[in-house]
């Protein structure tokens, strides 16, 4: 693989798993520029390229950096990502997930740039009819966030058939650890996702983590999930690229890891991490959360080689404790 001095766009590069991104294009030689309205993002987590601060919807922003730069590829991390937030306010994730995705896809046409990285989410399957889930199950969200997902998957095959821009959308399950330097991390506030959660529990920071429902249809009640860690996915998104870059067609892969995990095993394994007794309340099902979602990831290993180095839940928690204990 070489994308040694390719110069890519990154929206959203001052996420989560925008910066992981970052710093493996930085590391692998490509130019980056980051795009990113730092509304959920932070500059803590900007990891070199030149940054600039600004929002999708700004059509003038657009013209000046697609004007300045010869970009190969754009990323676009730079979505609202909360299943239970996106039921109570579905407009907001409309305008910032769809619309503002019209906006990029608009300019990189005009401008002539035709490949395109796009983070989609499992959320886009709904309620599965059959585990492990292989990208050709049935799309039926369950909620705003994936309806805006998969509304933008949609767009991307009309832009393709088209327009002739390549993508390939990638189906992230759930996101989890950080890079083992520390530097970066999960880093959301308010925090709303599992893990980091189970951390502060762990740590004093907040009193106990409240289990979201405990009378799904599962072994032990709570949500089957299937974390996968943040560099896993950085390095699935550099081969996609590659890819694209070789000419390669658009495509759908999901990123798991194969293996789920229910919310209270979780909270064992982190209790197992840190040797912490992590408090626990029972509270009701959190609105639009699926009871089980576990990747089959069999199509991107076969088709472009993906080998996820972190292949268990200890390694993941590990890494995402490791920057947990450094931001104290
Ligand atoms: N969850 C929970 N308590 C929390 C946060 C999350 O029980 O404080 C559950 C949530 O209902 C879901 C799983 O943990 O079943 C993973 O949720 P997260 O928000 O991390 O990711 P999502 O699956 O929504 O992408």
């Amino acid at each position: 693989m070489s994308l040694r001095n390719k110069n890519i766009l990154v929206v959203g590069g001052a996420g989560y798993i925008g910066a992981h991104m970052v710093r493996q294009l930085t590391h692998a030689g490509c130019g980056v520029v980051i795009l990113d309205n730092l509304s959920t993002g932070n500059r803590k987590l900007l990891q070199g390229g030149s940054f600039i601060q600004g929002n999708l919807g700004d059509a003038d922003l657009l013209d000046r950096l697609f004007t300045g730069n010869a970009f190969d590829a754009v990323m676009h991390f730079a979505a609202f990502s909360q299943v239970g937030e996106s039921m109570h306010q579905p407009l907001t994730y409309y305008r910032n997930n769809l619309a503002e995705t019209v906006a990029l896809l608009d300019a990189m046409v005009r401008y002539d740039v035709k490949r395109f990285i796009f983070s989609s989410t499992a959320a886009v399957y709904g309620e599965p009819v059959a585990i492990p889930i292989t990208e050709d199950h049935p799309c039926a969200p369950t909620n705003p966030y994936g309806n805006t997902k998969l509304a933008v998957e949609r767009m991307l095959a009309d832009c393709d058939a088209a327009y002739g821009l390549k993508y390939t959308a990638l189906r992230y399950f759930n996101a989890a650890g950080a890079d083992v330097s520390g530097e970066i991390g999960e880093l959301h506030d308010p925090e709303t996702h599992l893990i980091p959660i189970v951390l502060k529990a762990a740590d004093g920071q907040i009193d106990h983590i409240r289990v979201f429902g405990t009378d799904y249809p599962t072994t032990d009640g709570s949500c089957i999930r299937d974390y996968v860690h943040v560099n896993d996915l950085a390095q699935a998104h550099l081969l996609a690229l590659d890819a694209l870059l070789e000419g390669g067609d658009s495509a759908i892969y999901n990123l798991g890891s194969s293996n789920g995990y229910s919310v209270k095993e979780v909270i064992a394994k982190a209790e197992g991490v840190t040797g912490k007794k992590i408090p626990v309340v029972e509270a009701p099902r959190r609105p639009g959360d699926p009871a089980i979602l576990v990747a089959s990831s069999d199509k991107i290993m076969r088709e472009l080689g993906w080998t996820p180095e972190y292949d268990n839940l200890e390694k993941i928690i590990q890494t995402a404790w490791n920057w947990h204990l450094k931001q104290k």
